[in-house]
């Protein structure tokens, strides 16, 4: 099956009761059993519910996976790679982290004993400097948050091959549509399932997927034993924002190209952060691994100033301002105080997250609106 294709019916069959073409929202704790142990596959919904099933094999078949596990966040699912570990183990990340996934790094994980290197991995060779006999994991996002910053994930996963590390990639902003990293040799795949693959707003939820069973059936006992699971009418959302993925995303596409070429003419715009440019540092790798280059774009005006950049988010009227991203509505951040709020402000400013700095995730409204929006907003 081609990607489009399984978007619709990828892992999917008619439910087996009556047939419904889509997951029935099984919402129940438990499960009747005609004799103890004997069941029909599920006994209580911590563990599994027929909804979550559905979507975990929707989500394991969209990045070629065999096994995928599905959480009540996306941290709660990156919580629960990190349990893989134990005291004494060490974490490679990069530099350019979402800022939740930096907080849990080092004000949980810390505490327990886990060692975390922050390291910008443009070049993967640099991995190779910090990994000792401790290292466990290597956690990577391409493009990065909200610096746009591509890291090449075949070369990262060939480090960690060779020396026999973990590697897990958050694949939040490229979703499956644009980049496949177990395809590239990645381990695991992580998705927050609130942004582009429920697409609509609507849910906060996060999945993990992976293709070797011993890993998946150590992931699906902390799923067990941990719980952070999601209630299965999240799953019927997800599910159905899955189905509408692959047009949402080439929308996407479209007009974050627009809009970022439209910025990047701006004559008040000294940058403007975007893979898809020819200029982009890693535009190659970009290229390579990424079906095209999505909707997320950073921008910095030529004052350089705080006041400014706050000036231009309250202008705009069709972006809202709002954390999160990937929904089908455009959406306006400012990293610095909000989803990269709890990095302290030296490290912020030492991957380029300035005060100035400025994120769109743009919709998939008519490009002519979008670009008319932040016209109007830069211009006062
Ligand atoms: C939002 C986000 C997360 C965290 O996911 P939640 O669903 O908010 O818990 C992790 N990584 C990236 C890149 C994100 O954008």
């Amino acid at each position: 099956m081609k990607f489009n294709t399984k978007t619709i019916h990828g892992g999917q069959q008619p439910d087996k009761a009556y047939g419904a073409v889509m997951p029935p929202i099984y919402q129940t704790s438990t499960f009747a059993q005609r004799s103890p142990g004997k069941h029909q596959g599920y006994e209580y919904a911590r563990s599994k519910n027929p909804t979550r099933t559905a979507l975990e094999n929707a989500l394991a078949s969209l990045e070629n996976g065999n096994h995928a596990m599905a959480f009540g966040s996306g941290l709660a699912a990156i919580d629960a790679v990190l349990k893989l570990l134990k005291s004494g183990d060490e974490v490679i990340a990069t530099n350019d982290l979402y800022g939740g996934s930096y907080r849990l790094f080092t004000k949980v994980f810390e505490d327990f004993g886990i060692k975390f290197h922050f390291v910008n991995m443009e070049n993967a060779a640099t991995i190779e400097e910090f990994i000792n006999t401790n290292t466990k994991l290597i956690w990577i996002e391409t493009p990065t948050n909200p610096m746009m910053n591509i890291i090449d994930i075949e070369a990262v996963s060939t480090v960690a091959k060779t020396h026999n590390v973990l590697l897990a990639v958050d694949n939040t902003f490229a979703t499956p549509y644009l980049q496949r990293p177990l395809d590239l040799g990645a381990d695991i795949v992580m998705h927050s399932v609130t942004k582009y693959i429920g697409g609509h707003s609507d849910l906060v939820m996060g999945a993990l997927v992976v293709k070797d069973k011993v890993l998946a059936n150590k992931l699906y006992f902390i799923q067990n034993a941990s719980g952070a699971i999601c209630g299965p009418m999240d799953c019927f959302l997800a599910l159905r924002g899955i189905k509408t993925l692959h047009v949402r995303m080439q929308r996407h596409c479209e007009n974050g190209k627009a809009v970022a070429e439209y910025l990047a003419n701006h004559p008040k715009i000294s940058k403007v952060y975007w893979p898809g440019f020819k200029t982009h540092p890693n535009h190659d790798i970009a290229k390579k691994q990424m079906n095209g280059f999505g909707g997320m774009i950073s921008f910095v005006t030529k004052g350089n100033d705080y006041d400014e950049a706050i000036k231009i988010i309250e202008n705009l009227k069709i972006f809202t301002l709002a954390e999160s991203l990937g929904g089908v509505e455009s959406l306006a951040g400012h990293p610095a105080s909000m989803t990269h709020a709890s990095i302290p402000k030296e490290e912020r400013e030492k991957v380029g997250i300035v005060d100035a700095l400025i994120r769109l995730s743009v919709g998939i409204e008519d490009a002519e609106d979008l670009i008319a929006d932040l016209e109007q907003a830069l211009s006062v």
